[in-house]
């Protein structure tokens, strides 16, 4: 098993809170990682951290090898990393179908713009096949019959799924959920999580930050627990239920478990 994110050691504080505190853990290439603890474990941090939107003060992350810290959030997605956040975000004037055009890493991306204005045969052609991608990865993320709807009028849930879909067409090596299920209705549980799991088939292995732990249980395969800024247990979800540590971090909080038959 090769580890695809490496984390080393990370530190930082704001001020005088330690949010994150010395916090090493590994991601392997195709597997699907969950990073659980209880509100203000430093989970939010650590990704802002590994995905360039904050500065470590000190340690190492390692994407594929690759030393990412300090970089710019547009090299490190550029690299193949890119992560959501708790709330989702899209362009929400334009259609779902032209949001998901503009997912695509640039270079297709202004190909497939300037194929419009310009257009050699080719560039035509290859701006029909993204178009032809897009409607499939939309049909298949059940949105096919939105394409033409503007993505700010589409309910929490659709958003999370457009999101989902925006991922697809961008073809990370890695992407990393910040509580995808934030927000969302739990009748769409069922469709959130083949699509987690649709990742996986498409190549793309996932970190996922989520409260709901009975999601965590259904789509993990290895589970990273932090407290405190630290990794306090690590392994798959079976194994740390009954962990003392583990069940004492989440003391004081109530799990989600309500949202169990999503
Ligand atoms: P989690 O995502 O696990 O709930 P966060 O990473 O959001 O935790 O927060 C970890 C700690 O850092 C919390 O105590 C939080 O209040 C604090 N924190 C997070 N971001 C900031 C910030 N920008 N400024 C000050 N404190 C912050
Ligand atoms: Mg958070």
């Amino acid at each position: 098993m090769t580890a695809l994110l490496e984390v080393q050691d990370l530190h930082k504080h704001f001020g005088g809170v330690q949010a994150v505190d010395a916090c090493s853990f590994t991601a392997a290439e195709g597997q699907i990682t969950g990073l659980i603890g209880p509100n203000g474990a430093g989970k939010s941090t650590a990704i802002d951290l590994i995905s360039g939107f904050k500065i470590p003060d000190a340690g190492t992350v390692l994407f594929e090898g690759k030393e990412v810290q300090g970089k710019t959030p547009h090299i490190i997605s550029r690299m193949g990393l890119i992560r959501t956040f708790q709330s989702p975000r899209e362009w929400p004037g334009l259609s779902v179908l032209e949001n998901l055009i503009l997912a695509c890493f640039e270079p297709r991306r202004e190909r497939f713009w300037r194929s419009l204005w310009g257009p050699s045969r080719a560039e035509k052609e290859r701006a029909n096949e993204q178009l032809t991608t897009a409607r499939a990865v939309l049909d298949e993320f059940g949105l096919f019959q939105l394409r033409n709807e503007r993505a700010g009028n589409l309910s929490g849930g659709q958003k999370r799924l457009l999101e989902f879909a925006r991922i697809r067409m961008a073809e990370p090596r890695l992407v990393i959920l910040d509580e995808p299920m934030g927000g969302v209705n739990p009748v769409l549980g069922e469709r959130m999580a083949s699509a987690v799991l649709g990742f996986i088939t498409a190549g793309t292995s996932v970190v996922i930050v989520e409260h709901n732990l009975p999601f965590i249980e259904r789509v993990t395969d290895q589970v990273v627990v932090m407290a405190e800024g630290r990794v306090i247990a690590e392994g798959p979800f079976d194994q740390l239920r009954g962990n003392p540590a583990v069940v004492d971090a989440y003391l004081g909080e109530m799990p989600s478990y309500d949202d169990a038959d999503a």
